[in-house]
């Protein structure tokens, strides 16, 4: 198989983390005999340092081009005085756009040999923590109208959330399909006992649900949800959320299985071109020092496998490989418990290669 896959190294850790998902990908290349093209699409601040802008033409072009986008992570307090239209979340949330990616798929998976690692007590732990958060991209409250004015004396921000039916329509089926192929239960979260938004919600995947016939939904409010995955995660198999309640819901779901360094998340639309990234940020404090966990990115990696290319085989060696370098006791410092080999952020990516 040939494919150009565009890669943003990012800023902070950005680079270390991709290298070594990239190292993974071109053994997985090799092993299959498969023909992989890196493209590189500076994004970031390290683009505004170079090009002046956080997401040059050239760079979208190159992902708009491509198969797959590979991400690691762009922003930093170097950046942070930027003004607000070219920032590096800025270009992360135009690039998104620009890909029409409407879908975040962010698994919250426990690895086993990590179930020390989790802040949850044993016995919660015990029952397993395996779902999926199907969150909305490019809507709602993060694509609002922003501004902050002057009212008798004081500024006053207001931000708005929005949301059309066919928004939430094609979104609702993404979740309902991802739930076809786990254990056939939704839970759609929301805050309609305040929000239009979240009854409009509520009202359209309750519609959706009628073509699902074989997948049970129900509703839950965003406050009960977020004490619900830290009470009894195991109770979920597919949580369908708006953006805001997304981002923050998946946060916590990653935290409960441990670290966010080892998280992935594709990003998906109509085709099948998709947007592959950890869910951490740059992690400045970190940046440089090779401590970084690159579990995150090579695992995004395995998602662009399995999502954009077809190629299953090739996924689950590489969710093989992190696994059994995480069964012979190699951590980083991130992950570490007693008893085990603390590594960096290369050793880890290259052991995994080795796997493979
Ligand atoms: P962060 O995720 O970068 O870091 C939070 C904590 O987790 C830090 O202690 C960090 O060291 C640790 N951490 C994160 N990834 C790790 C990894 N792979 N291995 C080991 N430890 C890891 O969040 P933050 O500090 O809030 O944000 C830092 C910068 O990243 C900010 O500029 C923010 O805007 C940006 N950010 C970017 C993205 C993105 O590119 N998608 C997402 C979130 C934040």
């Amino acid at each position: 198989m040939r494919k150009t896959i565009a890669v943003i190294s990012g800023d902070g850790i950005g680079p270390e983390i991709v290298g070594q998902a990239v190292c993974v990908l071109q053994r997985i290349a090799q092993r299959f005999a498969h023909d992989f093209t890196f493209a590189p699409a500076p994004m970031g601040g390290c683009a505004i340092d170079a090009y002046g802008k956080s997401l040059p033409d050239e760079s979208l072009n190159t992902c708009l081009a491509a198969d797959a986008v590979l991400l690691g992570a762009v922003g930093g307090p170097k950046w942070d005085g930027v003004e607000k239209e070219n920032r590096p979340e800025k270009a992360l949330l135009r690039l998104r756009s620009a890909l029409g990616l409407y879908a975040n798929l962010r698994p919250a998976q426990l690895f086993s040999q990590l179930a020390d690692a989790s802040p949850l007590r044993a016995d919660i732990v015990a029952n397993g923590i395996d779902f999926l958060v199907v969150r909305e991209l490019i809507g709602g409250i993060y694509f609002g109208n922003h501004q902050t004015e002057q009212i008798d004396g004081e500024p006053v921000a207001t931000d708005t959330m929005r949301y059309s039916r066919s928004e939430i329509e094609r979104i609702a089926r993404i979740a309902f399909e991802a739930a076809r192929k786990r254990r056939g239960h939704v839970t759609s979260v929301d805050k309609s006992n305040v929000l239009d938004c979240s009854r409009l919600w509520k009202q359209t995947v309750d519609a959706v649900a009628v073509h699902y016939p074989d997948v049970t939904l129900r509703h839950m409010l965003v406050d009960n949800c977020a004490m619900q995955i830290v009470r009894d995660p195991s109770q979920f198999d597919v949580i369908l959320t708006e953006n805001m309640f997304g981002d923050i819901l998946s946060d916590e779901a990653s935290m409960i299985t441990g670290s966010v360094g080892i998280i992935p998340s594709a990003s998906l639309g109509e085709g099948s071109r998709g947007l592959y990234e950890p869910i951490h940020g740059s992690a400045p404090d970190i940046a440089g020092q090779d401590k970084a966990d690159p579990i995150g990115t090579i695992l995004s990696a395995a998602m662009m496998l399995r999502y954009s290319f077809d190629l299953k085989r090739e996924a689950d060696t590489i969710e093989n490989a992190v696994s059994k370098v995480l069964d012979a006791g190699y951590r980083t410092a991130d992950i570490a418990g007693l008893g085990t080999t603390v590594i960096g952020c290369a050793e880890m990516g290259e052991r995994i290669a080795a796997e493979i």
